[in-house]
């Protein structure tokens, strides 16, 4: 079931992911050598409180495996659902810091992937592909267009610079809850897959491998690793799909200015 917005709530969704923009900002500024990840979680939790939000990511999934907290954190070759914990990040780590926050009924979700100090060349570059390859995306992300267009986009940069997609988790719809229809995958073929119409609002979600695109899932019923152990990023922006260009409504500007 897809559920197209109107206007007035696409504003709703904007307000809600400029709240995970500016927690992501937060976190950003908070990053160092010898942080450890669940402290970060903490700062994230009471930043999103006070600013009467909800993050949805905590209890995420009801039961045994529910998720136990507010961001996921995934250092070097975690690839997603990083659980926070006791883990000092070291000088030279890329830190992936997914959020989502739900405030006045609607959902936002974001993610980036952040150096720990210098990190290496081969890393930056790595980081840099993903991103771009996030925005190529959002570029076939309007009205008429197709997913697999901004499927096909992102595998095609992603691959042409040498990387490899992850295949097992996809980006969504968004809107009320955290995970609506439809799937948004990064690879995928052009021309193919569902018609993009005006109020669909999605989250695109590259997921960007240096080595093999296959993965583990962790004993935790959460971590998703890279099976060489090479590193992984992962950039995340909630889009409004609209005529002639997309909305974004996430915002790394917050971070990066
Ligand atoms: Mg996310
Ligand atoms: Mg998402």
């Amino acid at each position: 079931m897809i559920y197209l917005k109107t206007d007035d709530e696409i504003e709703l969704m904007r307000l809600a992911n400029h709240m995970v923009s500016k927690t992501l900002a937060e976190i950003g500024k908070a990053i160092a050598p010898g942080v450890t990840t669940i402290s970060l979680d903490k700062l994230a939790d009471t930043f999103i409180r006070d600013h009467g939000g909800i993050p949805i990511f905590k209890g995420y999934r009801v039961g045994k495996l529910a998720f136990p907290n507010s961001l996921c954190i995934s250092v070097n070759e975690t690839v997603v659902h990083g659980i926070p914990g006791d883990y000092c990040l070291k000088e030279g780590d890329i830190v992936s810091v997914d959020c989502g926050v739900k405030i006045n009924g609607y959902c936002g979700d974001s993610a980036y992937t952040f150096c720990v100090g210098e990190v290496s060349p081969e890393e930056k570059r790595l980081l840099k592909i993903t991103k771009e390859a996030l925005y190529e995306g959002i570029s076939y992300a309007v009205e008429g267009k197709r997913i697999g267009d901004i499927s096909h986009a992102i595998q095609e940069y992603c691959e042409r610079s040498g990387y490899s997609v992850v295949r097992e988790l996809v980006g969504h719809g968004i809107g009320r809850v955290m995970h609506e229809d439809p799937d948004v995958p990064n690879y995928g073929k052009q021309g193919y897959g569902l018609l993009l119409r005006k109020g669909m609002c999605i989250a695109i979600e590259p997921m960007i491998n240096m080595g093999t695109k296959n993965v583990k899932f962790g004993k935790d019923g959460w971590t998703v690793c890279t099976c060489d152990g090479k590193p992984s990023a992962h950039f995340e922006h909630t889009v409004a799909i609209r005529r002639g260009q997309a909305d974004i409504l996430s915002t790394f500007d917050y971070i990066e200015n």
